[in-house]
């Protein structure tokens, strides 16, 4: 068979946000089809009108723009397979219920929900099927006549799958392999509901993936019992040449435990499980996202893509580029990827290392100025290159470094037990003159600075620590902060001597 051309979708369903689980989805979607120079689709599956969720649409789509997840065909991108949402499409679908009546892989069933809910009481574990479908009220136990007289004077009735048991379904599988069930656990599964003239979940993705000639599924785990349905509707079809290849994504799992990530394990441990912050329409309840937590997108990216695949090798830090050309379905999990969300920081950390100072610098410039401070571009620089190494997220650029801004009034009380002897306050008025002495040439460059400084102690016979301790609490007001000499320079020569008299002052009274 010649090569097909790739083309994946990422079929999300409007019922509220996306699930961080369901990012990865439309992640290894997307590797996949970039790395074969494929096609990458937007199919929204809003067949299910109860369960529809006004915005639900929009912020899947931002939330993958966010993320550098691109689509090159769908809701809102083109292409010539359209309409991509399938509330649009129901046109479309009822010629393919017709054809499945028509060779009879499925029939009519008129049976109410009363009936059905008597049935479940009747029969444990009730299942309608091969075996229960001629106690129903369906186009198999009625005559032609009735089945037409019904549906003339509009009873709503559904169409259901016939499905034969006693038959091995093999479902090839990319990363599971061959997944074989028997047909005889089937239900007879609703592919259509009158009442809204709508096809279900599984004739809509089916007949859509055909018609839209994706070659490859690409979807969690929880799709798997489906698929054998969805194989037997190719037959059903008389499809099976072009259906698509499936490979189903492990599960995430809980941090610890078993079971699958829930919004109830971020809740718990504090971290998102979406992509963005989400505003519930009907309780207006709001749930953290990864962008407001201030994740970078690229690390988010790259956690996701090792949680569930990995490239072979021990490369951990990929950019985008590197993830489409590694990426491989046969490296994906079968088992559950465990969800560890110190790794999702520690990458974080590594993206924000990687980000040029100027750029932190223009974002950090807007913080200061809404805490109503003033400092040009070269000192701003300068602070973020000081303080971002300890930091995980660029929002805490500010905590970091608003000591810079804030001259200290008060000492960190412990700090000041452990550092201020009594030959401190001494010490530092000597330090004083010392640094009021330098050039500001010199005091303004931290890399002769320091040797200067440093030499000084020794002539004086001071300790290093018994200089730079105190010296640090006077300048930071406790004893953290970035490197001596990226405190010194960035705060200059007037304000540096400022605070050593306040500490001085402070440590006399
Ligand atoms: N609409 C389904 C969902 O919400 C699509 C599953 C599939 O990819 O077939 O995930």
């Amino acid at each position: 068979m010649a090569e097909r051309r790739v083309r994946v979708r990422f079929a999300p369903s409007p019922t509220g946000p996306l699930h961080i689980g369901g990012v990865r989805t439309a992640l290894y979607n997307y590797l996949f089809a970039k790395q074969n120079n494929g096609d990458m689709i937007l199919r929204i599956e809003d067949t299910d009108s109860s369960r529809f969720v006004p915005g639900a649409e929009a912020y899947i789509k931002e939330a993958l723009e966010w993320l550098g997840i691109k689509f090159s065909e769908g809701v809102g991108y083109g292409g010539n397979y359209g309409p991509y949402r399938q509330s649009e499409r129901r046109d479309i679908y009822r010629k393919y219920v017709d054809q499945l009546l028509e060779s009879g892989h499925a029939y009519i069933a008129f049976d109410t929900p009363a009936q059905l809910e008597e049935k479940r009481k009747e029969i444990a574990n009730f299942q309608y099927d091969a075996q229960t479908r001629g106690q129903m009220t369906n186009s198999l136990t009625l005559s032609k006549e009735e089945v037409d007289e019904r549906i003339a004077r509009g009873d709503v009735y559904v169409v259901r799958a016939k499905i034969e048991p006693g038959e091995e379904i093999v479902v090839h599988d990319l990363i599971r392999g061959d997944v074989t069930i028997n047909s005889t656990i089937l239900d007879d599964k609703v592919l259509y509901k009158s009442a809204d003239n709508l096809p279900t979940y599984h004739l809509a993705n089916i007949v859509d993936d055909h018609l839209m000639e994706v070659s490859h599924v690409i979807r969690g785990e929880e799709w798997l019992p489906s698929a054998p349905l969805h194989v037997l509707l190719y037959r059903f079809f008389g499809w099976e040449d072009t259906m698509p290849q499936f490979a189903h994504l492990s599960l995430l799992l809980k941090p610890e435990g078993s079971g699958k990530l829930s919004k109830r394990d971020g809740d718990r441990l504090g971290f998102p499980v979406f992509p963005l912050e989400w505003h519930d329409p009907a309780t207006g309840a709001i749930s953290s996202g990864y962008r407001e937590a201030g994740y970078e997108p690229e690390a988010v990216v790259n956690f996701l893509a090792l949680l569930g695949w990995n490239p072979g090798d021990d490369s951990e830090v990929m950019t985008m580029d590197e993830l489409c050309q590694k990426f491989s379905l046969s490296r994906c999990a079968k088992s559950g990827a465990r969800f560890d969300y110190e790794k999702g920081k520690w990458f974080n950390h590594t993206y924000l290392q990687e980000k040029s100072n100027e750029e932190l610098a223009v974002k950090f410039a807007e913080v200061v100025k809404a805490k109503g401070y003033e400092a040009d571009m070269k000192k701003l620089v300068a602070m973020v290159d000081a303080v971002k190494g300890r930091c995980t997220f660029a929002t805490e650029i500010w905590a970091n470094a608003a000591f810079y801004f804030e001259t200290p009034t008060t000492y960190n009380e412990k700090d000041r037990q452990k550092r201020w002897k009594e030959t401190t306050p001494d010490i530092l008025a000597a330090a004083r003159e010392m640094f009021a002495n330098m050039s500001d040439e010199l005091f303004g460059n931290a890399a002769e600075a320091e040797p200067f400084v440093s030499q000084w102690c020794a002539d004086n016979n001071y300790k290093m620590g018994d200089v730079m301790n105190p010296l640090r609490l006077a300048l930071v007001g406790e004893m953290k902060g970035p490197h001596m000499f990226q405190i010194t320079t960035i705060l200059g020569k007037a304000e540096t001597l400022l605070r050593i008299d306040n500490a001085i002052a402070a440590m006399r009274s």
